[in-house]
């Protein structure tokens, strides 16, 4: 019988050239994952890189089987994003109008934010984006629904003034 250890073959570094590149842990590293364009990775997570000039080599393959780690680290990102984000809004709306503004059943955003459950993107984008000033937003929201389909659209803000005279003073009524 033969117990067969891994051994890690150092590679060689395609960017500086030493022969330093294996699976390695390190502090403060960020990925591109789904919607965060630098999402934290756990400082524990083995992720080939150069021992030399830092670079890392998170190929397809690797970034394959990493996979199911950063989806449990965006989970996480997305659960303590959607808990600050009831935080703020709860000081503005009550937590059921919020609900009811948002097509929610009743009582989601005290699971939430108890931590149960994970919110989608979609949500915690929505949610992010009313914190950014939550009165004026809030009320834009409201308005939103109570408008008619057709006409909740805000006017430009920038209206050209351009018109085409032709048009309006040649024609007739
Ligand atoms: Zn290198």
């Amino acid at each position: 019988m033969k117990t067969k250890a891994k051994v890690f073959e150092k590679r060689r570094c395609i960017r500086c050239g030493a022969k330093a590149v294996m699976p390695r842990t390190s502090a403060g590293r960020t990925t591109s994952y789904r919607t965060m364009p630098c999402m934290p990775i756990p400082d524990d997570l083995l992720i080939p890189s150069c021992g030399r000039c830092q670079s890392e080599y998170l190929d397809e393959e690797k970034s394959a089987a990493l996979g199911p780690q950063l989806q449990e680290v965006y989970l996480a990102c997305l659960r303590t994003r959607i808990r600050i984000a009831i935080d703020i809004l709860s000081r503005h709306v009550s937590q059921r109008k919020l609900e009811r503004m948002m097509g929610m059943s009743q009582g989601y955003f005290s699971r939430l934010r108890a931590g149960s459950g994970n919110p989608s993107p979609e949500l915690v984008s929505h949610l992010g984006l009313l914190c950014q000033d939550p009165p004026t937003r809030l009320v834009e929201l409201e308005r939103f629904w109570a408008l008619p389909d057709e006409e909740w659209a805000p006017l430009p803000t920038e209206q050209t003034r351009y018109r085409n005279r032709k048009d309006t003073s040649g024609s007739a009524r």
